[in-house]
């Protein structure tokens, strides 16, 4: 069984403000940290459930968060690090036998979670596809589905687990770390117990995966219809200069087309 893992930083065990993600900051040193330890649980839970491959995409950022000398001496694991990748979040995730989302944040404009935004919180308003609204989470696991790749597992905080669930259904296993109380202060599980928690999470959803009953996003048939309205019109200005985009108001513009995977890489060029 092969596991991709895509690993972000916001819904990490500890993480509450844009400081400690950020590469320039002091604080982000705690970030990486946190990151790296609710991966490593995680990929110690796949392989206790007998995961034959597990492959990490370090997806936040620079996406150089994830250091190789620090995930451990596990010839069945690999890092996939560094950035500008064709399909950012989930590149590598080809050949996948299910995909885990960790230290996932929630989608643009949620109530109570930890720096929730879609792909940039400077430009994106929000995401639409085949009418409805998406953040990572329902964009990554659309792409998934495009490739017919469950998503087995998704970690961070309450609101994105909750979001994952509403999106995902119940074959879903999801790991809450910590419980929001405004977009920048949670209730934080500690690492020793959060670790656990994400192990054990991470086991179960490897023989869920095995089990077949790993949820494949519901993406409908035809072609996708994705919408995605800017923070301002100045910045819907730039994007309506791409050929093949349509523009439906001040602030939004349309694209649509028939590769699901085509999503993130749409996502990408607008940005
Ligand atoms: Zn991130």
């Amino acid at each position: 069984m092969r596991i991709f893992i895509s690993a972000d930083m916001e819904g990490a065990t500890g993480i509450v403000q844009w400081e400690q993600v950020d590469r320039p900051e002091p604080d982000y040193a705690f970030g990486r940290k946190m990151q790296l330890h609710d991966v490593k649980a995680v990929v110690s839970g796949a392989l206790d459930a007998g995961a034959d491959e597990v492959l990490v995409n370090d997806s936040h950022d620079y996406m150089i968060n994830l250091l190789a000398d620090e995930l451990g001496f596990d010839s069945r694991v690999r890092l996939l690090s560094g950035s500008n990748k064709k399909f950012s979040m989930v590149h590598g995730f080809e050949g996948a036998d299910a995909a885990f989302f960790v230290a996932y944040h929630a989608k643009a404009g949620t109530k109570h979670a930890i720096l929730d935004h879609t792909m940039s919180s400077k430009s994106i308003f929000s995401v639409v596809l085949n009418g409805l609204e998406v953040g990572e989470t329902g964009l990554n696991a659309a792409a998934c589905a495009g490739e017919k790749i469950p998503v087995a597992l998704v970690t961070g905080d309450a609101a994105v687990c909750a979001e994952a669930r509403d999106l995902l259904g119940e074959g879903l296993v999801t790991a809450c770390v910590k419980d929001a109380h405004s977009r920048t202060a949670a209730n934080c599980l500690l690492p020793e117990e959060s670790g656990r928690v994400l192990r054990k999470a991470a086991a179960l959803a490897v023989e869920r995966a095995r089990s077949g009953a790993s949820p494949i996003m519901d993406i409908g048939k035809g072609d996708f219809d994705l919408r995605v309205t800017f923070q301002n019109s100045f910045q819907c200005d730039r994007a309506d200069k791409i050929p093949g985009t349509e523009r439906m108001d001040g602030r939004t513009i349309r694209v649509t087309g028939g590769l699901m995977t085509d999503v993130i890489r749409w996502i990408l060029a607008l940005i």
